[in-house]
């Protein structure tokens, strides 16, 4: 293995930050958790949103001051933007690329429209990113309880020559530098991200969760119970690997349940899973997947919009709705509430 360096607090010049004028561009999941760490960092923070829209009342509601996108990007040394990817190539083209200005640090969470050239920024402009690697309400809940979500931070273009300190600084200032920042490049961080959110953490693991329901509740078991077993544990289980890795959720369950993982695990996901997973890698890498997603989200999305439904009425959704709300300790502290963040 390679050597891999993890920057953490003590690594970092923590005050370069806050000499900078930072433009947070939009107030969604990641615009949320990490406007709200800068401020509470001590940063000079300004939101750029469509004025009087629903993100910017949220916005106001936190105490921001908020501007329209092209006031902000003019106001800015660092422009973080934080709306989703099949939007920014319109909104950099004509809400921010007319009115920037050289040396300004343009910065992404994601190196999706970069790395695939769906924006190409002028040469003297740096451009870097600074990509939680978790949700943004996380990003916010875990820098509450002293913790972080790790980052990784990459430079694309550096004509200031301090890309990687400015993206370092950030990170820290969103809690990252209590838990790991690690430096990567714009290529690495767009291809593994879209790889691990398709095909396990997101994509596989719903399938799975999917897949193991459908399995029970046909061979007619209550889906009460199928919930149980393939969807609420799931968080329990992770919970452990997520500290101490496998070893530590095996040192918890019990033997029955060790066996069972170590000889039918495998023949769940294995080499055609494996398979599927290159497949998906190659599409990747190639740009097909980008350029397919970015086609269905410019032509009306209705594709998109159909298998949304679709997920939504699956009956492990329904009765998950059901199972949740009688859950005691109820929703008010909820991690996501949609009315406010
Ligand atoms: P999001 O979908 O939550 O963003 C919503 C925000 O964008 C809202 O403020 C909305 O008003 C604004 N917005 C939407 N369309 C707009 C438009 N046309 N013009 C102006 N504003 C518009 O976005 P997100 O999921 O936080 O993702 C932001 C970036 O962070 C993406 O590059 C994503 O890949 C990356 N990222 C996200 C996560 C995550 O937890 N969601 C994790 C890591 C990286
Ligand atoms: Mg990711
Ligand atoms: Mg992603």
């Amino acid at each position: 293995m390679t050597e891999l360096k993890i920057y953490l607090d003590k690594d970092i010049d923590k005050e370069l930050i806050k000499s900078k004028k930072i433009a947070v561009i939009g107030f969604g999941s990641q615009g949320y958790g990490q406007s709200m760490n800068l401020k509470d960092s001590g940063c000079d923070v300004v939101l750029g949103l469509r004025q009087g829209g629903a993100s910017d009342k949220k916005a106001k509601n936190y105490g921001f001051k908020t501007m329209t996108i092209e006031d902000a990007v003019k106001w800015a040394d660092i422009i973080q933007v934080l709306i989703p990817d099949e939007v920014q190539q319109e909104v950099y083209e004509k809400q921010i690329k007319p009115y920037m200005h050289s040396g300004q640090y343009l910065m992404f969470a994601h190196g999706f429209n970069i790395h695939f050239k769906k924006i190409v920024p002028a040469e003297d402009i740096n451009v870097i990113m600074v990509a939680p690697k978790g949700p943004g309400h996380t990003v916010r809940s875990q820098y509450t309880e002293g913790k972080g979500v790790p980052c990784l931070v990459a430079v694309y273009q550096n004509p200031s020559a301090d890309g990687k300190e400015v993206a370092l600084s950030y990170a820290s200032a969103i809690g990252a530098g209590r838990a790991g920042i690690i430096e990567t490049t714009f290529r690495e961080e767009t291809e593994t991200d879209l790889f691990g959110e398709q095909t396990v953490i997101c994509g596989g693991v719903s399938a799975l969760m999917k897949a193991g329901f459908e399995v029970l509740t046909e061979a007619g078991y209550s889906p009460y119970m199928a919930y149980f077993e393939v969807l609420h544990e799931m968080k329990l289980i992770i919970d452990l690997v997520n500290q101490g890795g496998l070893a530590d959720m095996r040192y918890s369950i019990s033997n029955t349940a060790e066996y069972g993982d170590m000889t039918r695990g495998p023949k769940v996901i294995g080499e055609a899973s494996k398979n599927a997973m290159r497949e998906i890698l190659k599409d990747i890498q190639s740009g097909k997947f980008a350029d397919e997603f970015t086609k269905e989200m410019q032509t009306g999305h209705k594709y998109f919009d159909k298998l949304r439904e679709e997920n939504r009425n699956h009956p492990i959704e329904k009765v998950g709705e059901e199972i949740r709300s009688s859950f005691v300790w109820g929703r008010k502290e909820n991690i996501i509430n949609r009315e406010k963040n």
